[in-house]
C-alpha cells in the first residue's frame, strides 16, 4: 500500500501558490484576499475556518473573518456578503457550511457573485464545471483530483464508485471522474443510502471515493485488492485517551483496508488538507482574473 499523502502534496502545492503571491506582489499587483463567515459556534466548522485563514497567512493571502453568532438573521449573512460582493478588495468568499436551521443555505450561495465563490457551490460555477468550462470547482473533488494528478495516478477506464451524493463532494467528484480529462475518463457509479448491492458494487470497483459521514462504513471485505481508495470523511468520535477528548476518523476502515488496497488516503492528512488547498488555488485564480492576469 502507499500513501496519497494530501498533508506533503499540499506543502509543496500550497510553496507554489505563496510563490505566485510573490510574483504578484513584484509585479506591483494586490495579493488574493479571502473572506471567511462563519456563524455559529459549531466546533467543527471552527477548526475548519481557522485553519483556512491560518493557511492564508502562510502562503501571503490576506483574510477577513467575520464571526457571527448562531441567532444572526438570515438578511445580516446577507448584507455581509453583498458588502463582500462590491469591495473590489475582496477576491474570494466563503460561508462555512453547514448553517444554523433559520438560514437558507441555497439563498446564501446564490447571493455570493460567482466570480467570488471560491468554494464553487454557486449554480453558474456548477453548472459551468458540468459542461467542461473553467470556472471554480468545488474544493473537495478539485483537492483530491490534484491529489490524483500528483502522483500520476491513471485513472483511465477505471470503474469508480462515489458513496455519497451531496451537492459539494460526492454529485461533482462523480463529474469530474468521469469527464474525458486527465485524471478523468472513469466510469463512475454514484452511490447513495438507497444504494442496492453496495458491497457488490464496491468489490467491483478500481477506485472508491468515499463520501458519506460515517466512520469506518467502507469495510475491508467491500474492496478488492489493488483498489485505491480515496477517503473523504471527517468524524469525530469520542477518544478519552486524547486531550480535546475526541479524535477525527474517516469514511472507511483504514487499518484492515490498507493491507488490501494500493494506494489510500489517511485521515486526517489526506483529502482535508487538499480541500484547502483547492481553495487557495481557486482563490489565488479569481484575484488574477480580476486584475486581467492570465491563471
Ligand atoms: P452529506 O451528509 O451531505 O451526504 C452524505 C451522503 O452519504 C448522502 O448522499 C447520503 O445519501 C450518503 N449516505 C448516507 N448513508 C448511506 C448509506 N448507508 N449508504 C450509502 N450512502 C449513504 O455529507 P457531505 O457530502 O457533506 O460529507 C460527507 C463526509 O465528508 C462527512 O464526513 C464530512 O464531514 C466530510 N467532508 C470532508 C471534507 C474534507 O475536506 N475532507 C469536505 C466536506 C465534507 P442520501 O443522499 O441518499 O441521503
Amino acid at each position: 500500500m502507499q500513501l496519497l499523502d494530501g498533508k506533503l502534496v499540499s506543502e509543496t502545492l500550497l510553496a507554489d501558490i505563496a510563490r505566485q503571491v510573490e510574483e504578484l506582489r513584484s509585479a506591483g499587483k494586490k495579493a488574493p484576499h479571502l473572506a471567511a463567515i462563519l456563524v455559529g459556534t459549531d466546533p467543527a466548522s471552527e477548526t475548519y475556518v481557522a485553519s483556512k485563514v491560518k493557511t492564508c497567512k502562510q502562503i501571503g493571502f490576506q483574510s477577513t473573518e467575520i464571526r457571527l453568532s448562531a441567532d444572526t438573521p438570515e438578511e445580516e449573512v446577507l448584507e455581509y456578503i453583498r458588502s463582500f460582493n462590491s469591495n473590489t478588495d475582496i477576491d474570494g468568499i466563503l460561508v462555512q457550511l453547514p448553517l444554523p436551521r433559520h438560514i437558507d443555505e441555497q439563498k446564501v450561495i446564490d447571493t455570493i457573485d460567482p466570480k467570488k465563490d471560491v468554494d464553487g457551490f454557486h449554480p453558474v460555477n456548477v453548472g459551468k464545471m458540468v459542461i467542461g468550462q473553467p470556472t471554480f470547482i468545488s474544493a473537495t473533488p478539485n483537492g483530491i483530483m490534484l491529489m490524483l494528478q500528483h502522483y500520476g495516478i491513471d485513472t483511465a477506464g477505471k470503474h469508480c464508485v462515489v458513496i455519497g451524493r451531496s451537492n459539494i463532494v460526492g454529485t461533482p467528484m462523480s463529474i469530474l471522474l468521469s469527464r474525458n480529462t486527465n485524471p478523468g475518463n472513469c466510469t463512475v457509479t454514484l452511490a447513495h443510502s438507497r444504494t442496492q448491492n453496495l458491497k457488490e458494487l464496491c468489490l467491483q470497483a478500481d477506485i472508491i471515493v468515499a463520501a458519506i459521514g460515517r466512520p469506518a462504513f467502507v469495510t475491508a471485505d467491500m474492496v478488492k485488492d489493488g483498489a485505491i481508495v480515496i477517503d473523504v470523511g471527517i468524524n469525530r468520535i469520542e477518544d478519552a485517551g486524547r486531550k480535546s477528548g475526541f479524535r477525527l476518523v474517516g469514511d472507511v476502515d483504514f487499518d484492515a483496508i490498507s493491507r488490501k488496497a494500493s494506494w489510500i488516503t489517511p485521515v486526517p492528512g489526506g483529502v482535508g488538507k487538499m480541500t484547502i488547498c483547492a481553495l487557495m488555488y481557486n482563490t489565488l485564480q479569481a484575484c488574477k482574473a480580476r486584475q486581467s492576469l492570465t491563471y
